[in-house]
């Protein structure tokens, strides 16, 4: 997609430090950290938001998940805990519309959230 920020990041058009990346997942730090850690793990392919992940897709969703865990043992969090959120459509406050998960670490979070 060639308006998508994090498509033209996963290309290396816009430049960033990969903590993880592979043919189908990467996982880079937000731009805009909310808490000490924070990461981002995206599909390589663009998939606008869930409603549009396809049985092609159910593979990569998977490895996702073993990218956020990896990386979250590689940043120091995974025996202290952290918090995973995909934010969806306009009430959720979605800015970017290619799929993604938000890994949060390195603090303690309140349920449920605000
Ligand atoms: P969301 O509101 O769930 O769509 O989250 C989008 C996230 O992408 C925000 O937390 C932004 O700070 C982050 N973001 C936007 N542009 C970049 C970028 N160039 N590099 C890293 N993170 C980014
Ligand atoms: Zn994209």
């Amino acid at each position: 997609m060639a308006d998508c920020v994090f498509c033209k990041i996963v290309s290396g058009e816009i430049k960033t430090e990969f903590l993880f990346k592979d043919d189908k997942v990467a996982c880079f730090k937000d731009i805009k950290p909310v808490t000490p850690a924070h990461f981002l793990v995206v599909p390589v392919r663009h998939i606008p938001t869930p409603s549009q992940v396809t049985d092609q897709d159910l593979e990569v969703i998977g490895r996702m998940f073993q990218a956020a865990a990896k990386v979250a043992e590689d940043l120091g969090v995974s025996k202290t805990g952290y918090r995973m959120v995909a934010n969806v459509g306009p009430d959720a406050g979605q800015e970017v519309p290619h799929i993604h998960i938000h890994v949060l670490g390195g603090r303690k979070f309140g349920w449920p959230p605000g």
